[in-house]
């Protein structure tokens, strides 16, 4: 969960790290061009405002401090640039010239896209909606004066405005559904203890596996180990240390695997890997897992062993019939003195 704030968090400042140079080029070159044909006051400091903060609050959010100052402090800029400049527009353009509300509305799809990734779902909505309403009522006022094409162009804006705000509104419980599929997915395939693959994943992995066995002739094998003694280690040390040597393990045997290899918790003390190889080849594979475990030196309950069992993919098999022979190997290793490597044909 911790991770999932800490890279929501991380997702927001790339957004504005690549937005803000985008609206303080769009800004720099609106001054220039202004320059070129009249200077209008008002504009020029606002605009040279927005930019010199712009660049600041970039520099905090690139080195990751100050953030939710630059965040709620662009926030604000923003919210006044926006409310002033449609001021500006209804009162000293469209009353004037009877035309329609003018550029800067090229921008308020991204307004209020930037109140919703400050303030999120429900606090976004709501100052969203105050913003709107404030320029409503401020359009209303003026209402009288304007020709009817200034009329049509404020309409459109309120609409299109009011669209925003519910997609935006939408768009994040999409996302956040989207999130929380990822993490219910996530708790469904892998083992809460050891992080690898549970039984589920396991399952779905080898109908494939077979499938493709069936369809394509694409062989494969199965190595089926278990900790030997395991329920002395709990009786010995306690549960927690049972629980310590089975994340060791996972971590141990993960080393020693290729990215080629599948593997996951079959359950307790019983693990399962998957191999694109057969036969000798993944009895080697096996032999080394073995020695690696015998090995290892565990914190808490110092050395263990282990029993492997392994199999390949026959013509006619089933994931039952698979196991049961993979299991027969683990069977003869623990009759036969533990600490080996069975392999059934
Ligand atoms: P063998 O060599 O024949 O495999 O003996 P064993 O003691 O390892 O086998 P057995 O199947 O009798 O015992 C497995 C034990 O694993 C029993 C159970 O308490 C323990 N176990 C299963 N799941 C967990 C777990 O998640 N955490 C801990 N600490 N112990 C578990
Ligand atoms: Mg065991
Ligand atoms: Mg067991």
């Amino acid at each position: 969960m911790i991770k999932n704030f800490d890279s929501l968090k991380e997702l927001k400042i790339r957004i504005y790290l690549w937005v803000l140079p985008c609206i303080i080029i769009a800004l720099i070159s609106n001054t220039l061009l202004q320059n070129i044909d009249g200077v209008n006051k008002f504009d020029l400091t606002i605009n040279n405002t927005l930019a010199i903060w712009f660049t600041i609050s970039w520099f905090f959010l690139y080195k990751r401090v100050f953030v939710r100052f630059s965040e709620y402090s662009n926030l604000a800029l923003v919210s006044f640039y926006h409310i002033t400049t449609f001021f500006d527009a209804v009162r000293n353009y469209m009353v004037v010239s009877g035309g329609s509300l003018g550029d800067f509305i090229i921008w308020m799809p991204i307004i209020t896209l930037f109140f919703f990734l400050t303030l999120g779902t429900k606090r976004g909505l709501y100052y969203s909606i105050i913003i709107f309403l404030t320029t409503f009522v401020s359009g209303i006022l003026y209402l009288n004066s304007l020709s009817s094409e200034s009329i049509d162009s404020l309409g459109q804006y309120y609409f299109a405005n009011l669209v925003y705000i519910i997609v935006l509104y939408y768009a994040q419980h999409v996302f956040r559904t989207f999130a929380d599929l990822e993490m219910f997915k996530k708790h469904a395939y892998y083992d809460s203890l050891t992080g690898i693959a549970n039984r589920l994943l396991i399952d779905e992995w080898l109908e494939k596996k077979l499938k493709v066995f069936k369809d394509k002739k694409v062989g494969f094998s199965i190595i089926f180990f278990d900790i030997d003694h395991f329920k002395s280690v709990n009786d010995n040390y306690g549960h927690k240390i049972g629980d310590e040597v089975l994340v060791e393990l996972a971590e141990l045997i993960q080393i020693q695997l290729t990215n080629r290899e599948l593997f996951g918790r079959w359950g307790g003390e019983e693990f399962i890997i998957i191999s694109n190889t057969v036969g000798e080849v993944t009895v080697n594979l096996a032999e080394k897992l073995r020695k690696a475990v015998a090995e290892y030196s565990f914190k808490g309950a110092g050395n263990l062993t282990a029993s492997f069992g392994v199999t390949n993919s026959k013509t006619g098999d089933s994931i039952d019939s698979l196991l049961n022979r993979a299991d027969k190997g683990l069977y003869q290793c623990k009759n036969s003195g533990r600490n080996q490597v069975s392999y059934i044909k």
